[in-house]
């Protein structure tokens, strides 16, 4: 009888790697299938939580990598890669939740070898070619922000009841965009434009002030 052989250790490879991407730096991929709704991998497999007032987490903002989630800022460990290296795309595999420690979660099939993407929803202010996208998609939009300039929020004006009125063309500019969003399920990001154009009108001198 043959002696058995000594049985190898079982272990689980990782569902994704991290490494040189077409579209930035380093980017992830997926190891084998993901379906929608999978776990694909945690934000900040490292990480630590500030209260979202401490200046710390101000601070830490600047990298763009840090998360809210609830009332704490999730600073990831750089050191330790994870959901954070992901990259963004205008048509995204992936998407970003911010609840507990923050993860990625698969919105569309992904299959082996596929580099995960995630939506950043970025807002800038007078930047519009902040943010080239290099994400190569045949729906790519050129930039990862959406800007709003001074000159848009000169087309929005606050009511006395704190709701905003657009002009013809900012709201078939804000329309577009909104379809687009809707389309790739980050309607979201549409708050966060909203929120923008009214810290713009209301930090602008001369501008209308908003009723409280
Ligand atoms: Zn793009």
């Amino acid at each position: 009888m043959r002696k058995a052989r000594p049985i190898k250790p079982m272990f689980s490879l990782s569902p994704v790697d991290f490494r040189t991407s077409a579209i930035a730096g380093r980017g992830v991929f997926a190891r084998r299938h993901f379906n929608p709704g999978d776990f694909v991998v945690a934000y900040a497999p490292r990480q630590r939580k500030v209260d979202a007032r401490d200046p710390e987490a101000a601070a830490a903002a600047e990298t763009k990598l840090t998360l809210l989630s609830g009332q704490r800022v999730i600073i990831p460990d750089t050191t330790a890669p994870g959901g954070w290296l992901c990259n963004h795309s205008c048509s995204p595999n992936a998407a970003i939740f911010s609840d507990g420690d923050g993860r990625i979660e698969c919105t569309r099939r992904i299959a082996p070898g596929e580099e995960v993407t995630i939506f950043y929803g970025w807002v800038s202010h007078n930047e519009p070619v902040r943010d080239p996208c290099q994400c190569g998609s045949p729906r790519c939009r050129g930039f990862i922000n959406f800007d709003l300039s001074d000159e848009d929020a000169g087309r929005a004006r606050i009511l006395p009841d704190n709701t905003v009125e657009l002009d013809d063309v900012l709201r078939r500019r804000f329309g577009e965009y909104a379809a687009f969003l809707q389309s790739i399920g980050q309607e979201q990001v549409q708050e966060a434009i909203a929120r923008t154009l009214v810290r713009i009108k209301l930090r602008k001198p001369g501008s209308v002030v908003c009723a409280y």
